[in-house]
């Protein structure tokens, strides 16, 4: 079959498409994979310094949408996939049964993959946000990393629930605004002054994708018993903080995982990405869609934090 196969040499990783690639072993439910993504995690899993790949070759993609031998329209990510398991970019995977997610109601396979890892990751975002007990109407929740993948299906997914929105990015505002953001500012601003443990307070709550120097300025502007859900490192792993926001004006860091979820609360999360949670811009948020040779560019670009957006693949 064919398959994008990144495979570790004595130095490096060799990364391209091959037409007779075979997978291994019986285990797992065969899925016919229909559509994949690009995440910032799977560039890391094709380049030696990423550390993300458990074994070469790997065929890497850590989402997939496609159909079972029975027809049943399914997803998968997270747990092993793309990491210690062949992953989304191949023509089939062999998901173990209890990774499988049914594919929800109103949802097309490539609608999922616009989706993905990045768009579930936003959701548990706000998630946790809403039950450390934000709601709308609280004051402005700040969003960093807004271009990317996670970043702007928070904008979406917060906007379209009533949030005023506020997004930190490098790239394109017209973009942002467009998604429901109601003022883009920039990412030094977002990360504030470092010399000072407190700012004014600005923020009721955020989702921040990039860690270090910006998420160290979005707690320190937090409001009275606000909280920021910590999903992302684009701009360290550092975090530089005094306790006196916790301590002084009750605020929240939250982290958020994708990779581990239990499988109920992960169904779950999917049911209410069809429903409730649903990022009404989804086909916008798809700035652009590859097959498996397209991949070798696009994994570039995401290490290079060029891409906006979803980058959907189109496997089948
Ligand atoms: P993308 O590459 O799509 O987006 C990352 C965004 O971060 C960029 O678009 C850019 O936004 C911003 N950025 C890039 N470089 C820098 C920098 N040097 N300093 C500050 N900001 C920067 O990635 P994803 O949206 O897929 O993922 C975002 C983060 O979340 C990653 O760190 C990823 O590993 C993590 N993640 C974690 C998950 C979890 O389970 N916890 C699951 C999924 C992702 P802009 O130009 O708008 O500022």
């Amino acid at each position: 079959m064919r398959a994008f196969v990144a495979e570790k040499t004595d130095d490096d990783v060799t990364r391209g498409v091959r037409d007779d690639f075979e997978l291994e072993g019986a285990d797992g439910v065969v899925v016919d994979v229909e559509y994949s993504s690009v995440n910032y995690k799977d560039g890391l899993a094709t380049i030696a310094k990423g550390q993300v790949a458990r074994i070469s070759p790997l065929v890497p993609g850590i989402d997939l949408a496609g159909r079972t031998a029975d027809g049943q329209a399914v997803l998968a990510h997270g747990y092993g996939l793309g990491v210690s398991q062949h992953g989304g970019y191949a023509e089939q995977a062999r998901v173990p049964s209890e990774w499988l997610v049914p594919l929800p109601d109103g949802l097309s396979a490539r609608q999922a993959m616009a989706i993905g890892t990045a768009g579930y990751t936003a959701a548990r975002c706000v998630m946790a946000l809403e039950a450390a007990g934000l709601a709308p109407g609280a004051g402005p929740v700040l969003v960093t990393g807004a271009s990317g993948g996670v970043g702007s299906t928070a904008v979406d997914i917060l906007a379209a629930r009533g949030y005023e929105v506020v997004a930190s990015s490098g790239k394109d505002p017209a973009w942002l605004k467009a998604l429901g953001a109601s003022e883009v500012i920039s990412r030094e601003e977002a990360a504030g002054d470092a010399s000072r443990p407190l700012e004014k307070t600005r923020w009721a709550g955020a989702v921040d994708c990039v860690g270090g120097a910006v998420l160290a300025g979005v707690v320190r502007a937090l409001s009275y018993g606000g909280a920021v859900a910590a999903c992302g490192n684009t701009g360290g792993v550092k975090l530089e903080a005094t306790v006196l926001p916790f301590i002084l004006r009750g605020v929240s860091l939250l982290g958020v995982d994708s990779v581990q979820t239990p499988i109920e609360a992960r169904r779950e999360t999917w049911a209410r990405l069809a429903t409730d949670l649903r990022p009404p811009h989804l086909d916008e948020a798809i700035t652009r869609e590859v097959g498996l040779d397209g991949l070798e560019d696009a994994l570039s670009a995401v290490l290079r934090g060029e891409l906006q957006g979803r980058t959907v693949v189109r496997v089948a």
